[in-house]
């Protein structure tokens, strides 16, 4: 399958709390020389490494002018001060991180961030300079409920609060239905694009349709090498949050491989 778009396809490998920094170079280097025959002019890439990494992972990205975002996994909503273990938005520009991944489920789950808490981040790491990707996603039980879509409009609408008008360019949001993270269950191809196409509808509306049109909305959840062409083959997904499979090179190098097939002709031809 194939589909042009004027959306850059972003595929971002989550991390999450594996690899130290010694293991995180051996990562990207392998990463590395998988890109060499990838078109990175049809798809964007991103890792987001641990805090402790990142400067490890920069050094490496800048010294060998790498195509890979630098990202991180999280950060506070506040500038500085007596937050013991917390990390600010300036502290991660410092180390040239580009892109933040805001309100990860794990977040919201384990550590309680609201949905007031996670639009407070946006507005800090867009004011920050940054790039954020606002993730959402119901669990399994709002699933069964029939209660997705009202999830989404809720999360999505929450989050924009913390987006001043204007500064929408540099905001992604990521749909990773929390019943598909890390349990090898991903939504199906048609699950993710009714649901992304949904929160494109709620950008819509609560700014405008131009601004929803060149948004990009990532799925999350069990995205691997076999489904990754399927699912990036709809509409509204433009791209992919990966996390088990970020953390083998040849798996996530087959992944950004998938995206970049699917998209028939340069980023900016189509449509
Ligand atoms: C994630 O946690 O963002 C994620 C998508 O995980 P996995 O790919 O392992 O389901």
């Amino acid at each position: 399958m194939s589909r042009t778009n004027h959306r850059i396809p972003l595929v971002a490998g989550n991390w999450k709390m594996n690899l130290d920094h010694v293991e995180a170079i051996h990562l990207l280097q392998a990463l590395a020389l998988r890109l060499r025959t990838t078109d990175t002019t049809k798809v964007e890439v991103s890792v987001h490494p641990p805090f402790t990494d990142l400067r490890s992972v920069e050094g490496i990205i800048g010294a060998d002018e790498l195509p890979i975002t630098l990202g991180a996994q999280h950060c506070s909503h506040l500038e500085s001060g007596a937050f013991t273990g917390e990390v600010s938005v300036g502290m991660l520009r410092r180390l040239s991180v580009k892109m933040v991944l805001v309100g990860h489920s794990e977040r919201r789950e384990l550590y309680g961030m609201t949905d007031e808490v996670v639009a407070q981040t946006a507005g800090a790491v867009l004011s920050g300079g940054l790039i954020a990707v606002v993730c959402v996603g119901e669990t399994a039980e709002q699933r069964d409920a029939g209660e997705t879509n009202e999830v989404l409009t809720r999360q999505v609408t929450a989050a924009l609060a913390g987006v001043p008008k204007g500064a929408e360019a540099s905001v992604l949001f990521a749909y990773e239905p929390i019943w598909a993270i890390g349990t090898g269950v991903a939504a199906t191809e048609v699950d993710a694009q009714v649901a992304c196409a949904h929160i494109r509808s709620v950008i819509s509306s609560e700014r405008s349709a131009s601004v929803a049109d060149v948004m990009r909305i990532l799925y999350g959840g069990s995205a691997k090498p076999d489904n990754a062409g399927d699912l990036v083959a709809q509409e509204d997904v433009d791209g992919l949050l990966v996390g088990g499979a970020s953390l083998d090179a040849e798996s996530f190098s087959a992944m950004i491989d998938a995206v970049a097939a699917c998209y028939g002709s340069p980023a900016g031809n189509g449509k």
